[in-house]
């Protein structure tokens, strides 16, 4: 049941960690307000696959909005020139940060995200992010959410006023095993995701991306329903 007033932003990015994010939050009964950044990434499959879920999910606005970190670069995601990696087993992509982090990436989401909260009344944001798997993200981590609840308290009109918009970051300490598990648990859209850094017609099964994902379907025991090259 949707109760009045309980509103949550979702930052769906098109893959499968922000479309289970995004269908916890429903099932605790938030009114989905979707958010897409289309940030100048390789392809527009993800863009395609987000308004998808959005759909999937019944949010009740879905937005995209267009940052083009391309202009700055620095990401094998931003940038044409920077090959992304194919082929690394899960432990080679531990240890350093991978050349596939788009600098300060969940920053510009969230304060993004915040903008959008504080415009709707929401005092939640969720989004997909995760540590477990993917160590190497600073901006992954739970004592980020941390210091960015406490910069959303301070820097808006809502927190000022008591009513702080929280960010809400369920699968931080998950496994990909357990994101797909859970997912399944919830019946979460995820036939409509797409997780490839790649654009290709399919998903290629060869990036760090869609490595990590068919990990956790194998953890998982279970098939993912988007096909792969
Ligand atoms: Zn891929």
């Amino acid at each position: 049941m949707v109760r009045r007033n309980k509103r949550a932003v979702i930052l769906v990015s098109g893959g499968l960690d922000s479309c289970v994010a995004g269908t916890i939050a429903k099932c605790e009964g938030y009114e989905i307000y979707a958010l897409t950044i289309d940030y100048g990434q390789r392809h527009a499959k993800e863009i395609e696959a987000a308004a998808n879920v959005a759909k999937a999910l019944r949010a009740k606005e879905h937005k995209t909005v267009q940052v083009d970190l391309s202009a700055l670069g620095g990401s094998a995601l931003t940038d044409p020139d920077i090959e992304v990696p194919t082929d690394r087993e899960a432990g080679e992509m531990e240890g350093e940060i991978p050349v596939t982090y788009v600098p300060a990436r969940n920053t510009v989401f969230l304060s993004i995200a915040l903008g959008y909260a504080e415009t709707i009344e929401a005092q939640a944001v969720f989004i997909g992010a995760n540590a477990v798997d993917y160590s190497g993200y600073p901006d992954c981590r739970p004592e980020y959410i941390e210091k960015f609840d406490e910069l959303a308290a301070l820097a808006t009109k809502q927190g000022v006023e008591g009513k702080p918009t929280k960010v809400h970051a369920p699968l931080i300490e998950w496994t990909k095993g357990r994101i797909v598990q859970e997912g399944l648990n919830l019946k979460a859209p995820i036939k409509f995701t797409w997780s490839c850094y790649l654009g290709g017609d399919k998903q290629c099964g060869r990036c760090d991306s869609c490595r990590l994902r068919l990990k956790g379907f194998q953890e998982a025991g279970v098939e993912d329903p988007v096909p792969y090259e």
